[in-house]
Parts: structure tokens; C-alpha cells; sequence
């Protein structure tokens, strides 16, 4: 429909802005870390207050490349698509874990892990894993007085095709309807400069570059269930592998 038409005529003109913006960002950026690199050099062996600035500046340097890392992948994303692997969904998750353990100190977070998948999916391994942080991050983000967070796996079709299910489900605050209709919008975001607005809308396109779809149920003051559906990465599973022959 015309409506769909001028939305991704939009969505197109706001990748192109945002790739000029991030080169714009990111070469004012290298040159400072390049310099930070050449002043920690000369002063050799700082004093203790020196090293602690000296970190907070890397860090920052280091946020702006994450954001910058972002927006790009945002825009460009076929330049940043990985290679389709295929591997057990439970070895991401479990490889998940440590990564975002920091956040969960600070609140009291129980894990509960239902892996029942016996399929692998075929999808690259490292996008798999920045969806599922993504999900995770949110999911912590969304518990702040602490609660459940579930990560599950199991095999399941989808118009007729094989496949596995993951679903990462939270007890936090949940959505509003208006929230929950534009969380995968770029930019949207309820988190105000903590939040860029780009993990879910990367998430999704991470998800259906590779055939499979991504959902969301939530409840206010419930939780949230993101349901994530990916092919099986089982050779014979392939529709086109099933004929006779061979
Ligand atoms: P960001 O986390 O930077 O805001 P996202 O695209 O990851 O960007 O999420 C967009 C918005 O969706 C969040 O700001 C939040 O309002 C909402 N959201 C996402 N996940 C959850 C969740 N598990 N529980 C409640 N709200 C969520």
C-alpha cells in the first residue's frame, strides 16, 4: 500500500542519515583514542588518580564506538550479516550467561533454563548471541526490584517447516498497548539517554534476515515473553532436502 511505501521510503532516508552521522562521529573519535594511545605512552608509569581518568576516558571512548558499532549495523546491515551456521540454540544461551551475570548482582535475578530442543537452527552464531543479549539486557532492565527470568528452547514447526522455538520471558514491569505496538521501531525507546532504541529493531532484522520471525506478548505489571522462531539447521529438515533421490 501507498502507507507501507512512504514508511520504508522514511526508514530508508533515516539509515542513510544515520551512516553519515556515525562516520561522522566515528572519525573525530579514532583520532582522540589514537592520541589517548600516544599520550599513555609518553607519560609512562602514571600515578594512581592519573590510571582511574585515564579508564574513565577509555570507557567513554569505548561507549561511543558501541553506539556508533550500532548505528551502523542499523544502517547497513547487509555489510555486517554473518555467514548462516548451524549449532545447538543452548550452547549460545549458556555462552550468554556470563556476559550479562554483572547485571544481574545487583538485583536479585533467578534463571530458570528449559532446554528442550533436540534440533539445531541455522543461524550465525554471533547474531544469535546479540539477539539474545538484546533480550536478556532488556529483560534485567525491565526486573529492577528483581524477579524470574526463563530461557527456553524447544522444537517446533511453523508453517509446516521444522524448527526451534526460543523464548526469553521476564516478570518485570511489562508494556502499555502503545509501547508494546513501537518496540521494534528504530529509535523507540522509554529508556531516555540510557537507551539508543536499536536493540529490538536490529534483533528483528537479525532474525528474519535468516527466516525466522520474532513476537512479543506482554502484560503490564505481568512480564514480557519475547518468542523467537529460527529453521532447523538439520540437513534433512530443509524442505528442499526431503524429495525423493539422493
Ligand atoms: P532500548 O533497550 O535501547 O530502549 P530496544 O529496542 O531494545 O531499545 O527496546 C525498546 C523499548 O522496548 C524499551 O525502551 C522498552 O520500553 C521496551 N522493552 C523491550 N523489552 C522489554 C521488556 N522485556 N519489558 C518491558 N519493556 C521492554
Amino acid at each position: 500500500t501507498t502507507k507501507q511505501l512512504v514508511v520504508s521510503e522514511k526508514l530508508a532516508a533515516i539509515g542513510e542519515i544515520t551512516a553519515g552521522i556515525a562516520h561522522e562521529i566515528n572519525n573525530p573519535v579514532a583520532v582522540i583514542q589514537g592520541n589517548l594511545d600516544v599520550i599513555r605512552e609518553e607519560i609512562g608509569q602514571p600515578d594512581p588518580d592519573v590510571e582511574t581518568e585515564f579508564a574513565l576516558i577509555y570507557e567513554q571512548v569505548h561507549a561511543i564506538n558501541i553506539l556508533v558499532g550500532k548505528l551502523l549495523q542499523f544502517a547497513r546491515p547487509e555489510e555486517y550479516a554473518g555467514v548462516v551456521d548451524r549449532h545447538p540454540p543452548e550452547e549460545v544461551i549458556r555462552d550468554c550467561l556470563p556476559l550479562v551475570q554483572h547485571l544481574m548482582n545487583k538485583v536479585s535475578i533467578e534463571v530458570t533454563l528449559q532446554m528442550d530442543a533436540t534440533h539445531t537452527v541455522a543461524m550465525n552464531r554471533t547474531e544469535l548471541q546479540q539477539v539474545l543479549i538484546n533480550l536478556i539486557v532488556n529483560a534485567i532492565h525491565a526486573m529492577p526490584e528483581g524477579g524470574r527470568l526463563t530461557l527456553s528452547t524447544a522444537d517446533a514447526a511453523q508453517d509446516g517447516e521444522p524448527g526451534v522455538r526460543i523464548t526469553v520471558a521476564d516478570t518485570g514491569a511489562g508494556m502499555s498497548e502503545a509501547v508494546l505496538a513501537r518496540v521494534f521501531d528504530p529509535f523507540f525507546t522509554t529508556k531516555r539517554s540510557e537507551g539508543t532504541g536499536l536493540g529490538l529493531s536490529i534483533s528483528r532484522d537479525l532474525v528474519t534476515r535468516t527466516g525466522g520471525t520474532i513476537t512479543v506478548e506482554s502484560t503490564e505489571g505481568a512480564g514480557t515473553v519475547f518468542t523467537i522462531w529460527l529453521p532447523s539447521g538439520e540437513a534433512g529438515d530443509a524442505p528442499e532436502d526431503t524429495g525423493a533421490g539422493s
